[in-house]
């Protein structure tokens, strides 16, 4: 078993950002030259997360709303009394900071309209997404 860490910077310019990471990750795995295994991607953030979904540009306007709609930003939340931005909190909660994707010949075994999509919630910041393989 091998195990390989990585990690990709991203800098997000707006408040609320899907940005499609899948070409990056992708390329990562590729270039570890590895079977099989899992590629677990982490957001070691607690305002921002990591969802796969379809990368359609439409859609990814929708997920903005959709979040908007959900986490209120601006509402009453306390903690907006100490730092403005409770709704991105709230949505790194709803959508999660990692996923786990399997690789299969060294390539992410994706479906056809899967993509790894960032996203950003109290932008504009420079982020991490870590990488770690594990597998053979
Ligand atoms: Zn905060």
């Amino acid at each position: 078993m091998i195990v390989e860490r990585g990690s990709l910077t991203i800098k997000t310019t707006r408040r609320f950002e899907v940005i499609d990471v899948t070409q990056d990750v992708g390329s990562w795995v590729e270039s570890l030259g590895v079977g099989d295994g899992l590629l677990l991607a982490y957001v070691p953030h607690t305002t921002a997360a990591i969802v796969v979904n379809e990368g359609e540009p439409r859609l990814m306007e929708d997920i903005i709303q959709f979040l908007r709609d959900l986490t209120k930003p601006g509402a009453q939340w306390k903690h907006n009394m100490i730092d403005v931005n409770a709704h991105a909190h709230l949505g790194n909660i709803i959508l999660g900071d990692s996923r786990v994707i399997p690789v299969t010949g060294g390539k992410l075994s994706l479906g056809t309209w899967q993509r790894l999509l960032f996203i950003e919630m109290d932008g504009p910041r420079e982020r991490t997404l870590q990488l770690v393989f594990i597998g053979q």
